[in-house]
């Protein structure tokens, strides 16, 4: 298995791993690393080579005996080791393979600063969020675009079905709605069984691609891309995975005053801003879903 620095100067192998990856979070791997914490397992120094750009190695002993090696051109740390230890200590995340190994657990967290927060309840997206200046999207109504609405949906389906012949496939979102205002893209809903999810979501993966404001998640995958000129979002989600799309969408195609509150909503809130409109469209979504129930 191979590694490399952030250059690609520098070039290790390694046989293979001796032990479980732990994410080291103490001081030193914090600064070292400049990172939250350091992935990091013990390989057999015998299995372990330097296969190029040695000569832009440099080592800082941050411990006595404890040497870390860096490329000195990018900066990466690669590897540390107690040069009378038969082990040396590989920095996990450069590694270009995939070790095959279980991560163990977090260490030293004892050093963790309270502010440097990493866990579940941080939001998570696939590659960026809008930029906070984002204006909310400009709006047409519904019933100028259902030619193309409609093209959009008959090729998702087709596409999701010869996929996913099982799944159900819903057509979701504000150009589900008659009558409502919408930014002109299609939604799509595709629910599979708990058991096919995985499966589901592989054979989507190859046709799309990920909405870059969402990372997927163990029983939500949100992908977006255009189809000759309109856009389009296709939510896969697991069957009980209570997420509301079919809910909210049945809703207002039976309530016309929840669909004149929703446009009341969405134009009071046009062209301001991404965030605050939102926030507005996530309390309007949840008060609707919670009388449903
Ligand atoms: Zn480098």
């Amino acid at each position: 298995m191979k590694g490399s620095c952030l250059c690609q100067a520098v070039e290790y192998s390694v046989e293979s791993l001796a032990g479980p990856v732990y994410f080291c979070h103490c001081e030193k791997c914090r600064k070292a690393h400049a990172a939250p914490f350091n992935a990091t397992a013990g390989a057999d120094r015998a299995g372990f080579r330097w296969l190029k750009g040695e000569e832009h190695l440099g080592a800082f002993e941050s411990s006595p005996g404890k040497k870390r090696w860096f490329c000195r051109q990018c900066g990466s740390h690669l590897v540390a080791e107690w040069e009378d230890k038969p082990y040396v200590i590989v920095r996990v995340a450069t590694m270009d393979d995939d070790p095959g190994v279980e991560i163990k657990g977090h260490i030293w967290v004892s050093h963790d600063l309270p502010w440097l927060n990493y866990g579940e309840d941080v939001a998570r997206y696939w590659e960026k969020p809008l930029p906070a200046d984002a204006k909310a999207p400009a709006l047409v109504h519904g019933n100028e675009i259902t030619k193309s609405v409609d093209q959009t949906v008959k090729w998702l389906s087709q596409t999701i079905h010869r996929l996913l012949p099982s799944a159900r496939i819903e057509h979701v979102g504000s150009s589900a709605v008659p009558g409502l205002y919408t930014k002109g893209d299609v939604d799509v809903m595709v629910e599979v069984l708990s058991a096919e999810f995985d499966d589901a979501h592989r054979a989507l993966r190859e046709c799309f691609t990920y909405n870059a404001e969402m990372a997927p998640e163990k029983q939500f995958v949100s992908f977006s891309g255009e189809h000759r000129g309109s856009a389009y979002g296709v939510q896969l989600c697991a069957d009980g995975n209570k997420i509301g799309f079919v809910e909210f969408r049945d809703a207002l195609r039976a309530s016309p005053g929840l669909a004149q509150r929703y446009n009341d909503l969405k134009l009071q809130h046009q062209s301001g801003s991404m965030d605050e409109y939102r926030a507005a469209k996530a309390a309007f979504v949840e008060e609707i879903l919670s009388n449903q129930s």
